[in-house]
């Protein structure tokens, strides 16, 4: 992408409603736009970031054996009347009437709409089990929207839910989402910690809150030190075998948010707990009967008998990790993307867009990379192009100045680092390219 060409607009001054680092940089890099409190636009450049992300957790879902779907973003109220939360959802849901005086909603959730669906094709344990999942735009009419998109009232999420026979069957879809969740985190760069978190009227102990480290948190987390360093399954990781001692371990530490933390528990942890903010960006819930028995999702077992689908619901909140990603990298200058996440992998800088070498050197550049480059050709000074690439944040910068052009060199720029390395333009294009 030329920056002559795209749509960026991004700001100078700092805006004065963003209180969080991430907030603030989404608007002064121009990646999205408020509509009104709690409700963006996503701009080109934050587009690019949703889709990234977006892709990444996709990938993973489908790795583990779940099936994508869409389902849409209206719902009949009447499946929440037949679980019991239309009322009990309260103000956050948003309620509205068609001309025909139906009462409908903005989903804020799908477990009801997914348990209807399954329970009018599904009547045997041996279509079980089952991961469904869709990525969906949700409305919760939130009290206090804030912090951009990480506490949105119109925000995009990944929920999927899984159908099983038993509780042992239900435990092994668990944990596959358990693990898919890690890798989901991991690959965009996070350390994501797994932390038990509110069971609800079941009891038992599979419901996790994954939280990322960062200061601007709104949870207070507490957790084992070692946890933050332990592997993450890598991609010869096989979803049909044993997962259970991978969760075992993950789960023998202590991790708990502040609603579940124990304070008895400090002393033995001594030097080993750690004492942070968090941000949740993944939850996962198994929550047996709780709708298909008032929503009559029942099937018959191995030995004919009607049982009540085991359920749980994994959510993972798309659009928050975008602020999340920023709040766990950046500094002074501006955001610092990962590279999986990153919207462009290259800013290639043209340090004097009137000088005809120059130009012809970026425009190489600029072919070899294609949709991985943004290439700053605008009729700027140095100074401004160096800080709007610092602040948009992507990985590489490959800097061509006239001075090094007329040597056959260029700069290669790492964001993360500083570090910057003089390299032959013909080096450059086969590393960047290979
Ligand atoms: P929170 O405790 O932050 O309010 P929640 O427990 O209500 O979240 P879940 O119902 O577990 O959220 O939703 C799954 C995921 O969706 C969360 O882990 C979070 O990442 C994301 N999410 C929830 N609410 C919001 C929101 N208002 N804006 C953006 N993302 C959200
Ligand atoms: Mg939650």
């Amino acid at each position: 992408m030329r920056l002559s060409e795209y749509f960026l607009p991004t700001l100078k001054e700092t805006p004065a409603e963003a209180q969080i680092v991430s907030h603030r940089l989404m608007l002064r890099a121009g990646m999205i736009r408020q509509a009104s409190a709690g409700i963006y636009s996503w701009l080109p450049l934050g587009f690019l970031v949703l889709k990234k992300i977006e892709r990444i957790v996709r990938e993973e879902q489908d790795a583990a054996g779940c099936q994508e779907m869409l389902m849409p973003t209206i719902q009949p109220a009447e499946l929440w009347r037949e679980s019991g939360r239309y009322d009990d959802y309260g103000k956050e849901m948003l309620r509205i009437r068609d001309r025909h005086e139906r009462d409908l909603l903005f989903g804020p959730t799908n477990e009801e709409l997914i348990t209807e669906i399954f329970r009018a094709s599904v009547k045997s344990y041996r279509a079980l089990p089952k991961l469904l999942y869709h990525i969906q735009w949700k409305f919760r009419d939130e009290v206090r929207p804030r912090f951009g998109v990480m506490r949105g009232r119109e925000f995009l999420m990944k929920d999927s839910y899984s159908f099983d026979i038993d509780f042992e069957s239900a435990k092994r879809s668990y944990n596959k989402m358990f693990i898919a969740y890690l890798r989901t985190f991991h690959r965009m760069g996070l350390k994501a910690i797994p932390m038990q978190a509110e069971s609800g009227p079941i009891g038992g102990d599979m419901s996790h809150e994954f939280a990322i480290l960062a200061e601007t948190g709104e949870t207070g987390v507490f957790c084992h030190r070692d946890l933050l360093g332990f592997e993450v399954p890598g991609d010869d990781l096989d979803y049909g075998s044993d997962l259970q001692p991978i969760v075992d371990k993950w789960t023998s530490l202590y991790a708990a948010t502040d609603d579940k933390h124990d304070t008895a528990r400090e002393p033995e942890l001594g030097e080993a707990l750690v004492k942070a903010r968090g941000i949740e960006v993944g939850h996962i819930f198994y929550f047996g009967a709780k709708y298909s028995k008032p929503m009559g999702a029942f099937v018959t077992g191995p030995d004919g008998a009607e049982v009540a689908v085991e359920m749980g619901s994994y959510g993972i909140g798309v659009s928050r990790l975008v602020g999340a990603i920023i709040e766990a990298s950046h500094d002074e200058a501006g955001i610092i993307w990962p590279e999986p996440v990153a919207p462009f992998a290259y800013g290639v800088i043209n340090l004097k867009a009137d000088d005809p070498t120059c130009t012809d050197v970026c425009e190489k550049f600029y072919r070899a990379l294609g949709s991985d480059a943004l290439y700053d050709d605008r009729d700027e000074r140095a100074g401004v192009k160096f800080a709007d690439m610092d602040l948009v944040g992507l990985p590489w910068q490959i800097v061509v100045g006239p001075r090094g052009v007329k040597n056959g060199t260029v700069e290669l720029k790492s964001r993360k680092t500083g570090e910057s390395e003089e390299m032959s333009i013909d080096s450059a294009l086969n590393r960047v390219t290979g």
